[in-house]
């Protein structure tokens, strides 16, 4: 869940953690867009000299709701080879419940970002996915991560590879079962062009297949996201054939919970 502090999200807060108990939720995760570490990014992530003031503004919510929902303080980090140690030296400022590692740059192209959508139209889409599953590949063996976000946001406009590539999917789930990171069902996706859960359900039966954990969110960008499409999610985790999903805490696996 994010925060107004990248720019793109609305609401406070405690508006989040108000909708999350409205919506039956015990435990929520905030994980806002860290500082991008190549260079700023107005409107996308926090500036650097923010990092104070987000980390102080979740503590301060889990203060206010510690007897009616658990609040873990999370972020989600960019990864971008080459700048690992960077990236590193961020997340080990503060003491974070877990971090999610994502892949929104192909070199130098925002692929997901609306405003440079256009440069699909010179992309070969095989060659995209490949570059893009090779990243999450690498995102998971950098050891920066605990769980790997929106593992097939490159469909996010509806851009489909035209050759199978059902074994990157196979050989990115056994990385990841290798390093040790687990995945999110991430509910925004329905909420995107491609109208699909990341990942889709034949990506997610190879992950479940491969013993790869398995999380839940929903990327809210504003209150009401919070929790929606969860009865989906649930629905999704268990014909992919997962039995159990895992909460973090201080950066490790805190509970297994059954489906
Ligand atoms: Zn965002
Ligand atoms: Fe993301």
């Amino acid at each position: 869940m994010h925060t107004p502090l990248c720019g793109h999200a609305e609401g406070a807060p405690f508006e989040y953690a108000e909708h999350a108990i409205k919506m039956g939720l015990e435990e929520i995760g905030f994980s806002d867009h860290a500082p991008f570490v190549v260079r700023e990014l107005p409107g996308i992530t926090m500036k650097h000299e923010e990092l104070p003031d987000y980390y102080r503004m979740i503590e301060e919510v889990r203060a206010k709701y510690q007897n009616q929902l658990r609040i873990k303080i999370a972020i989600e980090a960019d990864f971008v080879p080459g700048y690992e140690d960077k990236t590193k030296a961020l997340l080990d400022d503060y003491p974070y419940d877990y971090v999610i590692g994502s892949v929104h740059y192909i070199k130098n192209w925002g692929f997901d970002n609306p405003d440079e959508r256009n440069k699909w139209d010179d992309q070969s889409i095989n060659a995209v996915y490949c570059d893009y599953y090779e990243l999450l590949r690498q995102s998971a063996e950098s050891g920066l991560y605990d769980i790997i976000a929106h593992p097939d946001l490159v469909k996010k406009f509806g851009h489909r590879a035209t050759e199978d590539i059902l074994e990157e999917i196979e050989k990115t789930a056994n990385t990841f079962k290798q390093c040790g990171v687990a995945i999110e069902i991430n509910t925004s996706g329905l909420r995107k062009p491609v109208k699909e859960m990341y990942p889709a359900l034949s990506n997610l039966k190879i992950y479940a297949k491969a013993g790869v954990p398995l999380t839940f969110g929903s990327d809210s960008h504003q209150p009401t996201d919070v929790g929606c499409d969860f009865d989906k999610a649930l629905a999704l985790a268990k014909e992919a054939g997962y039995t159990e999903y895992v909460l973090f805490k201080n950066r490790k696996i805190e509970r297994t919970i059954k489906l």
